[in-house]
Protein backbone atom coordinates (compact mmCIF):
# COMPACT_ATOMS: atom_id res chain seq x y z
CA UNK A 1 0.00 0.00 0.00
CA UNK A 2 1.26 3.47 -0.89
CA UNK A 3 1.39 6.93 1.02
CA UNK A 4 -0.84 9.74 0.06
CA UNK A 5 1.90 11.51 -0.54
CA UNK A 6 3.32 9.02 -3.38
CA UNK A 7 -0.24 8.40 -4.36
CA UNK A 8 -0.74 12.53 -5.32
CA UNK A 9 3.24 12.20 -7.33
CA UNK A 10 1.29 9.52 -9.26
CA UNK A 11 -1.32 10.82 -10.03
CA UNK A 12 0.17 14.37 -10.66
CA UNK A 13 2.96 13.00 -12.87
CA UNK A 14 -0.10 11.61 -14.52
CA UNK A 15 -2.02 14.24 -15.43
CA UNK A 16 -1.78 17.00 -17.79
CA UNK A 17 -3.26 19.79 -18.57
CA UNK A 18 -6.68 20.17 -20.79
CA UNK A 19 -6.49 21.89 -24.11
CA UNK A 20 -6.89 25.85 -24.39
CA UNK A 21 -10.09 27.95 -25.83
CA UNK A 22 -10.59 31.41 -26.34
CA UNK A 23 -13.47 32.93 -24.57
CA UNK A 24 -15.29 36.36 -24.19
CA UNK A 25 -14.32 38.09 -21.51
CA UNK A 26 -17.99 38.36 -20.25
CA UNK A 27 -18.70 34.56 -19.68
CA UNK A 28 -15.06 33.95 -18.63
CA UNK A 29 -15.64 33.86 -14.98
CA UNK A 30 -14.91 30.84 -13.07
CA UNK A 31 -12.45 29.69 -16.09
CA UNK A 32 -8.70 29.15 -15.44
CA UNK A 33 -6.27 31.28 -17.17
CA UNK A 34 -3.86 29.26 -19.94
CA UNK A 35 -1.27 32.09 -19.84
CA UNK A 36 -0.85 35.17 -18.50
CA UNK A 37 -2.65 38.19 -19.44
CA UNK A 38 -1.29 41.87 -19.77
CA UNK A 39 -3.10 45.46 -20.04
CA UNK A 40 -3.32 46.48 -23.46
CA UNK A 41 -4.17 49.96 -21.90
CA UNK A 42 -3.34 52.37 -19.90
CA UNK A 43 -5.01 52.57 -16.74
CA UNK A 44 -5.99 55.29 -16.18
CA UNK A 45 -5.70 56.11 -19.57
CA UNK A 46 -5.17 60.02 -19.23
CA UNK A 47 -4.62 62.46 -16.38
CA UNK A 48 -7.71 62.94 -14.73
CA UNK A 49 -9.72 64.65 -11.82
CA UNK A 50 -9.85 62.78 -8.36
CA UNK A 51 -12.62 65.20 -7.10
CA UNK A 52 -15.44 67.64 -8.89
CA UNK A 53 -13.77 71.20 -8.29
CA UNK A 54 -11.50 73.24 -10.05
CA UNK A 55 -8.46 71.99 -12.23
CA UNK A 56 -5.49 74.73 -11.92
CA UNK A 57 -2.21 75.02 -11.85
CA UNK A 58 -0.35 74.28 -8.32
CA UNK A 59 1.88 76.98 -9.02
CA UNK A 60 -0.32 80.18 -8.72
CA UNK A 61 -1.83 79.17 -5.28
CA UNK A 62 1.48 78.90 -3.55
CA UNK A 63 0.35 81.99 -1.77
CA UNK A 64 -3.39 81.41 -1.48
CA UNK A 65 -4.46 82.00 2.25
CA UNK A 66 -7.66 82.50 3.76
CA UNK A 67 -6.68 86.72 4.35
CA UNK A 68 -5.36 86.90 0.93
CA UNK A 69 -7.44 84.08 -1.13
CA UNK A 70 -6.37 84.07 -5.14
CA UNK A 71 -8.45 84.95 -7.22
CA UNK A 72 -8.64 82.95 -10.94
CA UNK A 73 -11.02 83.09 -13.92
CA UNK A 74 -13.31 80.29 -14.52
CA UNK A 75 -11.79 79.51 -18.56
CA UNK A 76 -14.81 76.91 -19.07
CA UNK A 77 -15.85 73.08 -18.42
CA UNK A 78 -14.61 69.53 -18.47
CA UNK A 79 -17.15 66.85 -18.10
CA UNK A 80 -15.86 63.38 -18.13
CA UNK A 81 -16.36 62.00 -20.98
CA UNK A 82 -15.11 64.54 -22.97
CA UNK A 83 -11.81 65.12 -24.89
CA UNK A 84 -9.83 68.10 -22.88
CA UNK A 85 -10.59 71.03 -23.94
CA UNK A 86 -7.99 73.51 -26.14
CA UNK A 87 -5.17 72.90 -23.57
CA UNK A 88 -4.51 76.57 -22.64
CA UNK A 89 -0.33 77.46 -23.10
CA UNK A 90 1.39 76.95 -19.69
CA UNK A 91 1.68 80.64 -19.05
CA UNK A 92 -1.89 81.36 -19.98
CA UNK A 93 -2.96 78.26 -17.61
CA UNK A 94 -1.16 79.59 -14.88
CA UNK A 95 -3.99 82.18 -14.29
CA UNK A 96 -6.86 80.42 -15.28
CA UNK A 97 -9.44 77.65 -13.69
CA UNK A 98 -11.57 75.30 -15.26
CA UNK A 99 -14.49 73.62 -13.90
CA UNK A 100 -14.19 69.74 -13.66
CA UNK A 101 -15.71 67.06 -12.94
CA UNK A 102 -14.65 63.40 -11.26
CA UNK A 103 -12.99 61.40 -14.13
CA UNK A 104 -12.96 64.47 -16.74
CA UNK A 105 -9.25 64.94 -18.71
CA UNK A 106 -6.86 67.27 -16.74
CA UNK A 107 -5.35 69.25 -19.71
CA UNK A 108 -1.65 68.67 -19.92
CA UNK A 109 -0.24 72.10 -18.91
CA UNK A 110 -2.63 72.18 -15.12
CA UNK A 111 -1.17 69.84 -12.68
CA UNK A 112 -3.93 70.01 -9.89
CA UNK A 113 -7.55 70.08 -8.40
CA UNK A 114 -9.15 72.29 -5.53
CA UNK A 115 -12.13 70.36 -4.75
CA UNK A 116 -15.74 72.33 -5.22
CA UNK A 117 -15.89 72.36 -1.32
CA UNK A 118 -12.75 74.50 -0.85
CA UNK A 119 -13.59 77.19 -3.38
CA UNK A 120 -15.72 80.29 -3.16
CA UNK A 121 -17.05 81.04 -6.47
CA UNK A 122 -17.58 84.39 -7.45
CA UNK A 123 -20.32 85.11 -10.37
CA UNK A 124 -19.73 86.24 -13.38
CA UNK A 125 -19.73 90.27 -14.04
CA UNK A 126 -20.38 92.43 -17.07
CA UNK A 127 -17.42 91.73 -19.13
CA UNK A 128 -15.79 89.46 -16.90
CA UNK A 129 -15.77 85.80 -16.26
CA UNK A 130 -16.80 84.15 -12.95
CA UNK A 131 -14.10 83.45 -10.45
CA UNK A 132 -12.95 81.10 -8.27
CA UNK A 133 -10.99 81.72 -4.59
CA UNK A 134 -8.68 79.66 -3.06
CA UNK A 135 -7.86 79.92 0.21
CA UNK A 136 -4.81 77.50 1.06
CA UNK A 137 -1.41 76.51 -1.55
CA UNK A 138 -2.31 73.02 -3.50
CA UNK A 139 0.26 70.53 -4.31
CA UNK A 140 1.21 69.48 -7.52
CA UNK A 141 -0.87 66.36 -8.63
CA UNK A 142 -3.25 67.08 -5.74
CA UNK A 143 -6.64 65.33 -6.57
CA UNK A 144 -5.09 63.91 -10.27
CA UNK A 145 -5.02 60.67 -10.90
CA UNK A 146 -2.39 59.98 -13.37
CA UNK A 147 -2.10 57.92 -16.29
CA UNK A 148 -0.88 54.23 -16.29
CA UNK A 149 -0.96 54.58 -12.00
CA UNK A 150 -2.71 51.43 -11.58
CA UNK A 151 -1.88 49.53 -14.84
CA UNK A 152 0.59 50.53 -17.70
CA UNK A 153 0.30 48.16 -20.94
CA UNK A 154 1.57 45.40 -20.85
CA UNK A 155 2.12 44.71 -17.49
CA UNK A 156 0.88 41.04 -16.57
CA UNK A 157 -2.89 41.62 -15.21
CA UNK A 158 -3.93 37.86 -14.04
CA UNK A 159 -1.07 35.56 -14.20
CA UNK A 160 -1.50 31.99 -16.10
CA UNK A 161 -3.15 29.10 -14.11
CA UNK A 162 -5.37 31.64 -12.52
CA UNK A 163 -9.31 30.79 -11.85
CA UNK A 164 -10.94 34.28 -12.98
CA UNK A 165 -13.09 35.65 -9.75
CA UNK A 166 -15.19 38.77 -10.74
CA UNK A 167 -12.66 41.18 -9.58
CA UNK A 168 -10.25 40.05 -11.94
CA UNK A 169 -12.86 40.79 -15.06
CA UNK A 170 -12.95 44.35 -13.56
CA UNK A 171 -9.67 44.53 -13.99
CA UNK A 172 -9.22 43.09 -17.22
CA UNK A 173 -11.97 45.11 -18.75
CA UNK A 174 -10.48 48.20 -17.58
CA UNK A 175 -7.37 47.31 -19.60
CA UNK A 176 -8.75 46.51 -22.74
CA UNK A 177 -9.04 42.59 -22.57
CA UNK A 178 -12.25 41.42 -24.67
CA UNK A 179 -11.64 37.66 -25.31
CA UNK A 180 -9.24 35.52 -22.58
CA UNK A 181 -7.44 32.19 -23.03
CA UNK A 182 -8.50 29.55 -21.03
CA UNK A 183 -8.09 26.24 -20.35
CA UNK A 184 -11.02 23.83 -21.95
CA UNK A 185 -13.47 22.53 -18.61
CA UNK A 186 -12.91 19.45 -17.21
CA UNK A 187 -15.65 17.01 -18.61
CA UNK A 188 -16.19 14.47 -15.68
CA UNK A 189 -18.36 11.39 -16.04
CA UNK A 190 -20.42 10.35 -12.47
CA UNK A 191 -21.21 6.45 -11.84
CA UNK A 192 -22.63 5.97 -8.44
CA UNK A 193 -22.62 2.23 -8.02
CA UNK A 194 -24.45 -0.18 -5.39
CA UNK A 195 -27.65 -2.69 -5.88
CA UNK A 196 -28.72 -1.04 -2.58
CA UNK A 197 -28.94 2.75 -4.46
CA UNK A 198 -32.60 4.89 -4.50
CA UNK A 199 -32.52 8.19 -6.34
CA UNK A 200 -35.45 9.32 -4.49
CA UNK A 201 -38.40 9.31 -1.48
CA UNK A 202 -38.43 8.13 1.54
CA UNK A 203 -40.47 5.06 1.17
CA UNK A 204 -37.52 2.62 1.14
CA UNK A 205 -38.14 -1.10 0.71
CA UNK A 206 -36.18 -3.07 3.27
CA UNK A 207 -32.24 -2.93 2.64
CA UNK A 208 -32.24 0.00 0.57
CA UNK A 209 -30.63 3.57 1.13
CA UNK A 210 -30.66 6.64 -0.39
CA UNK A 211 -27.94 7.49 -3.04
CA UNK A 212 -26.40 10.32 -1.15
CA UNK A 213 -22.62 10.42 -3.54
CA UNK A 214 -25.20 11.16 -6.39
CA UNK A 215 -26.25 14.80 -5.03
CA UNK A 216 -22.81 15.40 -3.72
CA UNK A 217 -21.19 15.27 -7.08
CA UNK A 218 -23.54 16.95 -8.93
CA UNK A 219 -23.20 19.94 -6.64
CA UNK A 220 -19.73 19.67 -5.93
CA UNK A 221 -18.04 19.31 -9.52
CA UNK A 222 -19.56 22.59 -10.64
CA UNK A 223 -17.15 24.32 -7.86
CA UNK A 224 -14.78 22.69 -9.30
CA UNK A 225 -15.02 24.13 -12.66
CA UNK A 226 -15.98 21.10 -13.83
CA UNK A 227 -18.76 20.15 -15.94
CA UNK A 228 -20.79 16.60 -15.46
CA UNK A 229 -20.77 15.37 -18.94
CA UNK A 230 -22.50 12.27 -17.83
CA UNK A 231 -24.51 10.61 -14.73
CA UNK A 232 -25.36 7.16 -13.86
CA UNK A 233 -25.32 4.73 -11.63
CA UNK A 234 -25.02 1.14 -11.54
CA UNK A 235 -26.11 -2.42 -10.02
CA UNK A 236 -23.73 -4.44 -8.50
CA UNK A 237 -23.37 -6.50 -11.59
CA UNK A 238 -20.06 -6.94 -13.31
CA UNK A 239 -21.31 -6.91 -17.17
CA UNK A 240 -23.14 -3.65 -16.54
CA UNK A 241 -20.31 -1.87 -14.99
CA UNK A 242 -18.26 -2.90 -17.69
CA UNK A 243 -20.71 -1.25 -20.26
CA UNK A 244 -21.31 1.58 -18.37
CA UNK A 245 -17.72 2.04 -17.86
CA UNK A 246 -16.59 1.58 -21.20
CA UNK A 247 -19.07 4.20 -21.96
CA UNK A 248 -18.58 6.76 -19.64
CA UNK A 249 -14.61 6.55 -21.07
CA UNK A 250 -15.39 7.88 -24.37
CA UNK A 251 -17.13 11.18 -23.19
CA UNK A 252 -15.37 12.14 -20.47
CA UNK A 253 -11.85 13.40 -19.27
CA UNK A 254 -12.41 11.67 -15.79
CA UNK A 255 -14.57 9.46 -14.73
CA UNK A 256 -15.24 8.66 -10.97
CA UNK A 257 -17.70 5.99 -9.40
CA UNK A 258 -18.42 5.59 -5.62
CA UNK A 259 -18.84 1.98 -4.44
CA UNK A 260 -17.94 -1.46 -5.39
CA UNK A 261 -13.58 -0.56 -5.27
CA UNK A 262 -12.74 -2.92 -1.85
CA UNK A 263 -11.97 -6.41 -1.74
CA UNK A 264 -14.90 -7.66 -0.97
CA UNK A 265 -16.79 -10.35 -3.99
CA UNK A 266 -19.21 -7.86 -4.72
CA UNK A 267 -16.75 -5.41 -5.29
CA UNK A 268 -16.47 -5.45 -8.99
CA UNK A 269 -15.45 -2.21 -10.06
CA UNK A 270 -11.25 -3.04 -10.36
CA UNK A 271 -11.91 -5.76 -12.39
CA UNK A 272 -14.58 -3.75 -14.41
CA UNK A 273 -11.99 -1.22 -14.89
CA UNK A 274 -9.34 -3.63 -16.02
CA UNK A 275 -12.05 -5.42 -18.44
CA UNK A 276 -12.12 -2.29 -20.62
CA UNK A 277 -8.27 -2.12 -20.74
CA UNK A 278 -7.94 0.35 -17.95
CA UNK A 279 -4.36 0.59 -16.82
CA UNK A 280 -4.20 0.65 -12.85
CA UNK A 281 -2.01 3.81 -11.51
CA UNK A 282 -2.75 2.85 -7.47
CA UNK A 283 -5.04 0.49 -5.42
CA UNK A 284 -5.33 1.65 -2.12
CA UNK A 285 -3.61 4.48 0.01
CA UNK A 286 -2.66 4.31 3.41
CA UNK A 287 -5.40 7.38 4.28
CA UNK A 288 -8.90 7.17 6.25
CA UNK A 289 -11.29 7.33 5.58
CA UNK A 290 -11.18 6.17 2.02
CA UNK A 291 -8.38 3.44 1.88
CA UNK A 292 -9.58 1.73 -0.73
CA UNK A 293 -9.56 4.04 -3.74
CA UNK A 294 -8.25 3.71 -7.01
CA UNK A 295 -6.88 5.21 -9.87
CA UNK A 296 -6.72 3.96 -13.37
CA UNK A 297 -5.72 5.50 -16.97
CA UNK A 298 -8.57 4.52 -19.36
CA UNK A 299 -8.24 3.89 -22.95
CA UNK A 300 -8.25 7.11 -24.73
CA UNK A 301 -7.04 8.96 -22.13
CA UNK A 302 -9.71 9.49 -19.74
CA UNK A 303 -8.45 9.30 -15.50
CA UNK A 304 -10.87 7.22 -13.24
CA UNK A 305 -11.19 7.75 -9.88
CA UNK A 306 -13.11 4.82 -8.02
CA UNK A 307 -14.13 6.33 -4.59
CA UNK A 308 -15.06 3.92 -1.93
CA UNK A 309 -19.24 4.39 -1.46
CA UNK A 310 -19.27 5.42 1.96
CA UNK A 311 -20.01 9.31 1.79
CA UNK A 312 -17.13 10.14 4.23
CA UNK A 313 -15.04 8.38 1.56
CA UNK A 314 -16.31 10.03 -1.07
CA UNK A 315 -15.71 13.32 0.15
CA UNK A 316 -12.39 12.50 1.27
CA UNK A 317 -11.56 10.97 -1.99
CA UNK A 318 -12.61 14.23 -4.12
CA UNK A 319 -10.76 16.61 -1.15
CA UNK A 320 -7.25 15.28 -1.71
CA UNK A 321 -7.44 12.83 -5.38
CA UNK A 322 -10.10 14.19 -7.29
CA UNK A 323 -9.37 18.05 -6.71
CA UNK A 324 -5.59 17.84 -6.79
CA UNK A 325 -5.94 15.86 -10.12
CA UNK A 326 -8.49 18.05 -11.47
CA UNK A 327 -6.35 21.30 -10.61
CA UNK A 328 -3.38 19.94 -12.59
CA UNK A 329 -5.93 19.25 -15.41
CA UNK A 330 -7.33 23.06 -15.27
CA UNK A 331 -3.26 24.23 -15.02
CA UNK A 332 -4.07 25.27 -11.03
CA UNK A 333 -1.33 25.09 -8.59
CA UNK A 334 -1.64 22.80 -5.70
CA UNK A 335 -3.28 24.43 -2.64
CA UNK A 336 -1.52 25.22 0.42
CA UNK A 337 -2.65 24.04 3.35
CA UNK A 338 -3.40 25.89 6.49
CA UNK A 339 -2.41 25.58 10.04
CA UNK A 340 -4.46 25.20 13.55
CA UNK A 341 -3.57 24.60 17.09
CA UNK A 342 -5.46 21.72 18.44
CA UNK A 343 -7.83 22.66 20.96
CA UNK A 344 -7.90 18.53 22.34
CA UNK A 345 -5.51 16.04 22.32
CA UNK A 346 -5.87 14.18 18.92
CA UNK A 347 -5.41 9.88 18.37
CA UNK A 348 -2.34 9.19 16.25
CA UNK A 349 -3.62 6.47 13.75
CA UNK A 350 -0.50 4.35 13.04
CA UNK A 351 0.65 3.55 9.71
CA UNK A 352 -2.72 5.79 7.90
CA UNK A 353 -3.34 10.01 7.45
CA UNK A 354 -5.72 10.82 8.95
CA UNK A 355 -8.41 13.34 7.06
CA UNK A 356 -10.72 14.52 9.96
CA UNK A 357 -14.14 16.17 10.12
CA UNK A 358 -13.24 19.05 11.85
CA UNK A 359 -14.19 22.75 12.54
CA UNK A 360 -12.07 25.67 12.74
CA UNK A 361 -12.14 29.75 14.03
CA UNK A 362 -9.90 32.49 15.57
CA UNK A 363 -9.51 32.51 19.84
CA UNK A 364 -9.75 35.91 20.99
CA UNK A 365 -6.04 36.41 20.72
CA UNK A 366 -6.70 35.66 16.69
CA UNK A 367 -4.79 32.85 17.31
CA UNK A 368 -6.35 29.48 14.83
CA UNK A 369 -7.63 26.81 16.55
CA UNK A 370 -8.94 23.57 15.63
CA UNK A 371 -11.27 20.79 16.72
CA UNK A 372 -11.52 17.50 15.60
CA UNK A 373 -15.52 16.87 15.89
CA UNK A 374 -17.29 13.52 17.56
CA UNK A 375 -18.04 11.35 15.10
CA UNK A 376 -15.46 10.30 12.72
CA UNK A 377 -16.80 6.89 11.58
CA UNK A 378 -16.84 6.91 7.71
CA UNK A 379 -20.45 6.04 6.88
CA UNK A 380 -21.42 9.22 9.21
CA UNK A 381 -22.85 12.42 7.52
CA UNK A 382 -24.22 14.47 10.39
CA UNK A 383 -20.78 15.55 11.59
CA UNK A 384 -19.41 16.81 8.10
CA UNK A 385 -22.03 19.26 8.23
CA UNK A 386 -20.91 20.81 11.74
CA UNK A 387 -17.67 21.19 9.97
CA UNK A 388 -15.92 23.52 8.31
CA UNK A 389 -12.56 22.18 7.10
CA UNK A 390 -10.32 19.23 7.26
CA UNK A 391 -7.65 18.53 9.31
CA UNK A 392 -4.62 15.97 8.42
CA UNK A 393 -3.92 13.66 11.09
CA UNK A 394 -0.32 12.80 9.38
CA UNK A 395 0.56 9.10 9.27
CA UNK A 396 3.36 7.97 12.22
CA UNK A 397 1.85 10.34 14.49
CA UNK A 398 1.96 9.15 17.94
CA UNK A 399 -0.94 10.39 20.54
CA UNK A 400 -0.75 14.28 20.08
CA UNK A 401 -1.70 16.46 23.07
CA UNK A 402 -3.98 19.54 23.15
CA UNK A 403 -1.57 22.51 21.46
CA UNK A 404 -0.06 20.45 18.63
CA UNK A 405 -0.20 21.92 15.18
CA UNK A 406 -1.88 20.43 12.41
CA UNK A 407 -2.68 21.09 8.73
CA UNK A 408 -5.79 22.09 7.49
CA UNK A 409 -7.89 22.21 4.81
CA UNK A 410 -11.04 23.89 3.82
CA UNK A 411 -14.17 22.08 3.06
CA UNK A 412 -13.21 23.46 -0.76
CA UNK A 413 -10.84 25.06 -2.33
CA UNK A 414 -10.81 29.27 -1.54
CA UNK A 415 -10.77 29.40 -5.57
CA UNK A 416 -13.74 28.09 -6.16
CA UNK A 417 -15.90 28.83 -9.14
CA UNK A 418 -18.88 31.20 -7.94
CA UNK A 419 -22.21 28.94 -8.33
P1 LIG B 1 -18.96 0.00 -0.85
O1 LIG B 1 -17.77 0.89 -1.07
O2 LIG B 1 -19.69 -0.33 -2.09
O3 LIG B 1 -18.55 -1.21 -0.07
O4 LIG B 1 -19.95 0.80 0.07
C1 LIG B 1 -19.58 1.17 1.38
C2 LIG B 1 -20.78 1.68 2.13
O5 LIG B 1 -21.23 2.86 1.51
C3 LIG B 1 -21.96 0.75 2.12
O6 LIG B 1 -22.58 0.84 3.39
C4 LIG B 1 -22.86 1.30 1.06
O7 LIG B 1 -24.20 0.99 1.24
C5 LIG B 1 -22.60 2.78 1.20
N1 LIG B 1 -22.82 3.47 -0.06
C6 LIG B 1 -22.36 3.08 -1.26
N2 LIG B 1 -22.73 3.96 -2.21
C7 LIG B 1 -23.44 4.90 -1.58
C8 LIG B 1 -24.12 6.07 -2.04
N3 LIG B 1 -24.08 6.43 -3.33
N4 LIG B 1 -24.75 6.83 -1.12
C9 LIG B 1 -24.75 6.47 0.18
N5 LIG B 1 -24.14 5.40 0.65
C10 LIG B 1 -23.48 4.61 -0.21
MG1 LIG C 1 -21.12 -1.75 -2.45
Amino acid sequence: MISYEEALALLRTGTVPLPRRTLPLAVAAGEVTSAAISARLSVPGFANAAMEGYVLRASATATASPAAPVRLPVAGLIAAGTAPPCTPDRAAAAGQAWEIFTGAPVPAALDAVVPVERVTRVAARVGEPPSVEITSPLRPGQNVRFAGEDFVPGATVVAAGTRLAPHHLMGLAACGIDEVSVVARPRVAVLTTGSELEQAGADLAPGRIRDANGPYLHALLPLLGAGVSTAATAADDAAELRDRLGLLARTADLVLTTGGVSAGRLDLLPAAVREIGGEVVFHKVAIRPGKPVLHARLPGGALLFGLPGNPLAVAVGMRFFVIPALRTLQGLAPEQPETAMTLEPVRGRGTLRFFAKAFADLDAAGQRRVRLLPGQESFRIAPLLQANCWAIVPEGSADLPAGSILHTLPLYPADSCPP
